[in-house]
């Protein structure tokens, strides 16, 4: 068929590499994910594979498609298959001149708060990756005991406002490249990860591991699967918040029924 009626495959591939590409790519923008991960969505959703040998099959019994159908969908499934490392060495060239286009204007300023990251040379501190209900109680125990510790965290807003009350803070995702490095990862006594999104976290408890085998780790999750996937990740001690609550709760309900 690729050399008797080689149109009809070229058709097919054009309606599997683009068609799905373009749908791919709007429906991840409507999601309001940035561009590069629609574009990282939509070339890994450029080709078709052996799902669709089973809809033609269906199809064809069915009597919705004829008999031509099959060698169309077969040769677009193997062409496509072919042509996708090539969707996905052309993002970073779409994705640098869709960057390149809208830096002018869209890209935001640098705030006073993002502050270029400078490298911490705190030894034998914690190191404590968001400062928000669970973080910031933290923060507070380890100020009252003196203990050594920097603050990664990801809101500007929240970084600035440790800065001005000389809190160290490595302002950043923890999950980018160098931001755990550059909070002396390899000297601190503990790494403690109190931000909700566990799949986050278990990013950064995976670097972090990779980069220090012998650093205790302490995780927070809020369900049962976070808990597994933290510990697999690396982290030794995961506090899973639900759990925390009906402990308190029990203790106080046990209490009275005492009382
Ligand atoms: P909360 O859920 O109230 O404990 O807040 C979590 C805090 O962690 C917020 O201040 C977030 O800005 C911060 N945060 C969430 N994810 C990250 C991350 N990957 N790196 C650094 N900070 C984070």
């Amino acid at each position: 068929t690729l050399l008797s009626d080689p149109l009809p495959i070229l058709g097919s591939l054009f309606i599997i590499l683009a068609g799905k590409t373009i749908a791919a790519f709007l429906i991840v923008l409507a999601f309001r994910h940035p561009v590069g991960t629609a574009l990282t969505i939509a070339a890994s959703l450029a080709q078709i594979g052996e799902f669709s040998f089973i809809l033609v099959e269906l199809g064809m019994r069915l009597n919705l498609l004829p008999e031509q159908a099959r060698p169309l969908v077969l040769g677009g499934a193997i062409l496509s298959i072919l042509v996708n490392p090539l969707m996905f060495a052309a993002i970073g060239w779409v994705q640098g001149r869709v960057d390149g286009r809208k830096a002018p204007m869209d890209e935001p300023q640098p705030s006073p708060a993002r502050e270029p990251l400078v490298g911490v040379t705190l030894e034998d501190h914690v190191i404590l990756v968001g400062h928000g209900r669970v973080g910031g109680l933290v923060a507070e125990a380890l100020q009252a005991a003196g203990t050594p510790f920097v603050v990664i965290e990801d809101s500007e807003a929240v970084a600035l406002k440790l800065r001005e009350a000389g809190i160290t803070v490595l302002d950043g995702n923890a999950v980018k490249p160098g931001v755990l490095a550059a909070a002396n990862l390899a000297k601190a006594r503990q790494l403690v990860v109190a931000i909700p999104n566990a799949f986050e976290a278990g990013q950064v408890v995976q670097q972090a591991r990779g980069a220090n085998k012998t650093l205790p780790i302490i995780a927070r999750a809020h369900t049962d699967p976070g808990v597994e996937h933290l510990t697999a990740m690396g982290a030794d001690t995961v506090i899973m918040g639900e759990r925390e609550i009906a402990r308190g709760i029990i203790e106080r309900v046990t209490q009275g029924a005492a009382a």
